[in-house]
């Protein structure tokens, strides 16, 4: 695997390859990689000819207060990971890279970057989707390989894709979780023993809804109670939100009759956790896109 710092250079090997015939596939990540990344890396190995992993942390997507400068990294363990996937390409560029003095352009998704995590952590959306459409501009994937564990960021990125022309096919992958249900995050190691036992009740909250869904309940407003009752069980633990909406276009549903997106969000300790299900009307799981 080779790493490059340089955008320049990962754009002419990216053209080479596409000359050449093959299939680019393109994984953006921000590094401290666990196994839900290295899944995303696996279908885009299986999925593409040549593999370029991005690691990357990002500061346009931290809010002021927000743990951008203790954001865990570990850019050898990292490339150990990654080489070990065969990923071809690594892309670890330096912060003046990707954002050289003077520049002034955003991207931003107007309507959806403001919901659920975006309300939470205003600019948060507009930081990924400008660093994700440099990135596209840098490596002009065939595919780009996103986690559903980031649901509102994948409605997102479906958005802009679609709005702005980029030629890219989005694949979405599903969540990856611990034994015991938590959902895999590099945030995950901020916790300690307690508050790692104590951020389970995120995964239950969700499959509290997922079984009165199964037993027919539609209601989204008795669901939501539902999940937010489970989450108040565990009193360490401080809700962002508990929501049930369009996976596309993240607006709250009523019933979960055609599909729903059901999204939870929670500080245990300093740490802000996400997770969620997809919901089908018949109350089975949903598959990811
Ligand atoms: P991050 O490094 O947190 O920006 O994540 C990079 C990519 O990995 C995003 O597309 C995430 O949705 C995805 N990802 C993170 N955690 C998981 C997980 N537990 N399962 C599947 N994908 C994940």
């Amino acid at each position: 695997m080779l790493i490059l710092a340089s955008a320049a250079e990962v754009t002419v090997v990216s053209k080479e390859a596409r000359r050449a015939g093959k299939r680019v596939g393109f994984v953006p990540t921000m590094g401290a990689l666990h196994q839900g990344h290295l899944s995303l890396v696996r279908t885009a190995r299986a999925q593409a000819d040549v593999v370029i992993t991005s690691v990357f942390v990002n500061p346009l997507q931290f809010g002021p207060t927000e743990d951008f400068s203790k954001y865990p990294r570990d850019a050898e363990k990292d490339s150990a990971m990654l080489a070990a996937e065969k990923c071809d390409y690594l892309f670890l560029p330096s912060v003046e890279e990707m954002y050289p003095p003077g520049a002034t352009t955003w991207v931003n998704v107007e309507g959806l970057s403001e919901k659920l995590d975006g309300h939470s952590r205003p600019g948060h959306f507009r930081g990924v989707t400008t660093v994700v459409a440099k990135l596209f501009n840098i490596v002009q994937p065939d595919f780009a390989f996103f986690g559903q564990k980031d649901a509102a960021q994948v409605a997102i990125i479906n958005k802009m894709v679609h709005d702005l022309n980029f030629d890219v096919r989005i694949v979405v992958c599903p969540i990856m979780r611990e034994a015991d249900g938590l959902a895999m995050s590099s945030r995950n190691a901020y916790l300690n023993p307690d508050q790692r036992k104590q951020a389970l009740v995120l995964y239950r909250s969700l499959m509290r809804v997922q079984t009165l869904a199964d037993r027919g309940e539609s209601s989204s407003a008795r669901l939501k109670v539902a999940g937010a009752q489970v989450m108040a069980e565990e009193a360490a633990v401080k809700l962002d939100y508990f929501e049930i909406v369009n996976r596309d276009t993240l607006e709250p549903v009523a019933d979960i009759s055609g599909g729903a997106l059901v999204a939870v969000a929670a500080y245990v300790g300093s740490t802000r956790l996400i997770d969620n299900i997809l919901v089908t009307g018949k109350g089975n799981a949903a598959e990811p896109r």
